[in-house]
């Protein structure tokens, strides 16, 4: 076993390593920038490395450096995490020069997956059903209006590099065509450094479906089961659960049958997903592996009882794989609201700023992973994630009222965050019924939705603060002030929801 981790990220997810590597009795490393000094990580590590300024690539993408800090610190290997560098190739290359051991698949693996077009080559001739769609990167408009013609409109442009949502383009007239190709051509280039572009028919009304896979490096792997990721904004995922309330059994074992074989066809090592669309006669069709621990992986580990981090840093040493296929069973449901430091009624824009009160939601079945803190300041640096709140229940339905109340619980002031959006959305009948598809957040018009309803606390807030101060002025006997006020800290948006909770 390794005596020390670096670990090469920031935020909930650092403190996720930390967790997973004091268990297994290993030293940790944390780096950090400028303004990330005083983040929880940096405090729970048992060494932590200033690594430069705030911008990424001042600090968290600085692959010297970090490799520099690795080797003067004694660690023999480096956990990525997700984002910054868990996908980079030329960052896996330096770890195997430096003999750093890299969290993760080796270079080759991943150069094979991080190319999503090539990925996508390899996967469908190892007879695994990928959406119809370009061969090779588009070269010109041209070429892109006769492949579109060809697949049939609406179409999705993707950058081959791509990852997190950007440089995607939905396609729907032939007339969009030309600035969309040049939209997402600059998107790729600014993001992932690489402009290449490919075409994928567009699926009416999709699921995402993923599938979690461990592999050893002795030629074993099994998969743990499907995660539902429909629900999203901008093809970033807000809320997942597992199982899927569209997978049954039969189609279960036939998408984790496909994710092995997909896996097995890149040579796959270690912890990865393997990404798939659903479209409504639930056919199935790769997209996408992705090759590191995902946000989402808590859904998986909270129903199979599997540790993925730990899982992952095992299998790094070269451990032979602990469970078979026949052992992964799953127990109830369990479902994920990402909580992001973003305001869900203004276009989804970071709020950043610095946390005033905080209380975390608790008890039976509620998990909540972040690194944030009362006092703490979120800096605007960074992705907007700040908390997972993850649940788990004997069915959906106690999943959804858990998950409820856990979101009510959930006090965190001073920022805006995704939390009325995640009450609205299990709120919904269809959302309730499983009823769901990605477009879900626009085709229940939630977003507007939630202005009105924002607009009308707001007037009660009002009106509230006004009767309080007349209150005052009179004052009244401090035991029914005091009533007033609870009354009014509960607030409107739990009496919504419990509305919203008798109609399942
Ligand atoms: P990224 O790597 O940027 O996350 P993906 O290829 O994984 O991009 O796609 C992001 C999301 O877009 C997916 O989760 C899926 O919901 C949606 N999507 C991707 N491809 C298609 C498609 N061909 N048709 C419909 N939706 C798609």
């Amino acid at each position: 076993m390794f005596k020390k981790i670096l670990i090469a990220n920031r935020g909930e997810i650092a403190v996720r390593i930390i967790r997973a590597c004091r268990e297994l009795g290993i030293q940790t490393v944390a780096i950090y920038s400028s303004v990330d000094r005083a983040s929880l990580y940096v405090k729970l590590a048992h060494e932590a490395y200033l690594l430069g300024g705030p911008q990424p690539k001042e600090s968290y993408l600085n692959m010297k450096k970090i490799i520099e800090i690795a080797k003067s610190s004694g660690a023999q290997a480096i956990h990525p995490g997700y984002g910054f560098l868990a996908e980079n190739p030329k960052f896996v290359k330096l770890c195997e020069k430096n003999r750093i051991k890299f969290i993760g698949p080796d270079s080759l693996t991943m150069e094979r997956v991080g190319n999503k077009l090539l990925a996508r080559k390899i996967v469908e001739e190892a007879g695994v059903p990928i959406i119809p769609g370009s061969k090779e990167p588009i070269k010109s408009n041209k070429e892109a209006r006769d492949l579109a013609r060809r697949l049939g409109l609406p179409i999705i442009i993707k950058a081959a590099f791509g990852g997190g949502g950007r440089g995607l383009r939905r396609v729907n007239k032939l007339k969009e065509l030309p600035g969309a190709l040049k939209v997402a051509r600059l998107e790729a280039r600014v993001s992932f450094d690489d402009p290449s572009l490919y075409i994928e028919k567009y699926i009416r009304n999709p699921k995402h479906i993923e599938v979690q896979i461990l592999a050893d490096e002795h030629n074993n792997m099994i998969h743990l089961g499907e995660r539902d990721c429909t629900i999203q904004r901008r093809y970033q995922k807000l809320l997942e659960e597992t199982p899927s309330p569209v997978v049954d059994e039969k189609l279960r074992n036939r998408l984790g049958e496909a994710a092995l074989k997909a896996a097995k066809a890149v040579e796959y090592t270690n912890a990865g997903t393997v990404e798939f669309i659903l479209d409504e006669r639930k056919n199935f069709y790769f997209i996408e592996i992705n090759a590191r621990i995902q946000v989402e992986h808590s859904v998986t580990e909270r129903v199979t009882g599997v540790d993925l981090v730990k899982a992952q840093i095992r299998l790094a040493t070269g451990e032979r794989l602990r469970f078979r296929q026949k052992d992964i069973s799953l127990d109830g449901c369990a479902m994920e609201c990402r909580i992001n430091v973003e305001d869900p009624l203004n276009d989804f824009t970071p709020s950043p700023g610095t946390i005033r009160n905080l209380r975390f939601p608790g008890g039976l079945g509620v998990r909540v992973d972040s690194s944030i803190y009362s006092g703490y300041t979120i800096p605007l640096y960074y992705d907007t994630l700040i908390a997972k709140l993850t649940v788990w229940g004997k069915d959906r339905e106690e999943v959804i009222r858990r998950m409820g109340a856990a979101l009510n619980e959930f006090i965190i002031e001073g920022v805006k965050t995704t939390v009325p959006l995640h009450k609205a959305i299990l709120c919904e009948r269809d959302f309730q019924r499983g009823r769901i598809s990605l477009s879900f957040i626009e085709r229940h018009r939630l977003l507007k939705r939630l202005k009105v309803n924002n607009r009308a606390s707001e007037k009660i807030a009002v009106i509230a603060g006004c009767l309080l101060a007349y209150r005052n002025c009179k004052k009244p006997p401090l035991k029914r002030e005091k009533k007033r006020e609870n009354l009014w800290r509960r607030g409107f948006a739990e009496s919504k929801w419990q509305r919203g909770l008798k109609k399942i």
